[in-house]
């Protein structure tokens, strides 16, 4: 069989790359070392924040915008809830100079963003704040940005439904199956794995935290970088009733480092909630996955306890996820740099699930014609430095 595209890897980017291919031809593999959605890499743990107006660049917007289109498409197609709409609401000091994933100036991004793109959102002070939303402490002159159509996405389940619905269109879909080597042929690509040997026309390598082994030798294997993150669930001591999506959005508090969700699993399953540590760069297959007392801990007296009113110091339940980042949290959709049949994307830099149903579509659109609609010149290759 040659493969009109093989995808390796399917995560977030890689079900939705599989999804948006198999609108086109049903001559497509899609394959993964576990079976997803797994909770290995960076696509686990109930929720995922999504939102408009993005303080990372006014680029992302069209993708998340895409996006939302594209759960909406999804959830009619399957029956699914997949997007969980709550508003969102993002607090700091009015001129903060706090970096969100290297980027400078969050209020004055998103407020471009919300205005350059037509989308919804109020400017609140601190007493309005303190009225409508008593889940949280405030420093005195904290001002809050507020979009009613911020929300979290359920990403297991977005993975489960977009596998789904390329299976039903005809894609093969290998599971439990490693991609070991690829080499290019003069018709494109033929790949190898630990079961089996497959040719195709192109190569999508949408591997999240294992990208840097299919860079290797390349100099931009250097731009990456892999970091561990722990979500917890805190137990909810204050009235239950405060922190359910109807009367709690989903929250950045930028310059205090904490975000979190409302409660979606009952009184008893906690408060979800976490902050960003870059200590020290790690790998997929080594990094320490058991979560000590002494972090669990410093993570409630430092970011959760300070932050929040009505949270207890019991830890539910937590789990280590994986970042995988550039140097300035943009993020890399491009042709291999060694080989013309080979695409690959590391979308993730802590903020990629909101986007991955419009990556989905871009790497398909270049897989199958050569081109994309969306504005990517800030994801290419050249635009790091090596
Ligand atoms: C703690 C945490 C919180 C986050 N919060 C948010 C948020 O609120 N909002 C948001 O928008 N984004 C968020 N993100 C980012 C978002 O989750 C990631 O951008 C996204 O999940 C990355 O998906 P991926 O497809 O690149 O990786 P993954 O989903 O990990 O997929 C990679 C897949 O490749 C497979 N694979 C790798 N190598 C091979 C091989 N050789 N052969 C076969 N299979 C292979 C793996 O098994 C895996 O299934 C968060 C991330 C983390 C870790």
């Amino acid at each position: 069989m040659h493969y009109d595209a093989i995808v390796i890897g399917l995560g977030a980017m890689g079900s939705a790359t599989l999804y948006q291919l198999s609108k086109q031809t049903p001559h497509i593999l899609g394959i993964d070392q576990f079976d997803p959605p797994h909770t290995l890499g960076s696509t686990h743990g109930d929720t995922r924040i999504t939102r408009q107006a993005i303080c990372e660049g006014l680029h992302f917007v069209p993708l998340t915008l895409r996006s939302y289109q594209i759960w909406r498409e999804l959830e009619t197609q399957s029956g699914q809830d997949l997007l969980t709409i709550t508003g969102g609401l993002f607090v700091g000091q009015p001129h903060s100079t706090v970096q969100t994933r290297n980027k400078p100036g969050w209020l004055t991004t998103t407020l471009q963003a919300a205005e350059q793109f037509g989308i919804a959102h109020r400017l609140l002070d601190t007493d309005t704040l303190r009225q409508e939303f008593p889940q949280f402490r405030y420093a005195p002159n904290d001002i809050g940005y507020y979009e009613p159509e911020a929300g979290f996405l359920h990403p297991e389940w977005c993975i489960r439904v977009q596998l789904e619905q390329a299976r039903k269109a005809g894609a093969s879909i290998h599971t439990h199956e490693r991609m070991i080597a690829f080499q290019p042929t003069a018709s494109g690509v033929t790949v190898q794995t630990n079961k089996g040997q497959y040719q195709a026309r192109k190569l999508i390598l949408t591997t999240g935290a294992w990208v840097l082994e299919s860079l290797r030798p390349t100099p931009f294997r250097n731009v990456l970088r892999v970091y561990r993150q722990v979500l917890y669930w805190f137990s909810i001591d204050g009235d239950y009733k405060l922190y359910t999506p109807d009367k709690m959005p989903i929250f950045i508090l930028n310059d205090r480092g904490i975000y979190g969700f409302p409660a979606i699993n009952g009184p008893t399953g906690g408060l979800k909630v976490a902050t960003e540590t870059y200590e020290s760069p790690t790998a997929p297959d080594t990094v320490n996955r058991s979560i000590s007392q002494a972090e669990t801990q410093r993570m409630y007296t430092q970011f959760v306890d300070p932050n929040l009113q009505g949270i207890g110091p019991t830890c539910v339940k937590s789990v280590v996820c994986l970042y995988t980042m550039t140097p300035n949290g943009d993020f890399i959709i491009d042709q291999h740099p060694d080989y013309a049949h080979v695409l690959l994307a590391s979308a993730c830099s802590g903020h990629g699930f909101k986007h991955s149903a419009a990556v989905g579509q871009i790497l398909a659109e270049l897989a199958l014609a050569g081109k994309t609609e969306f504005d990517i010149s800030s994801f290419r290759f050249s635009a790091f430095s090596v």
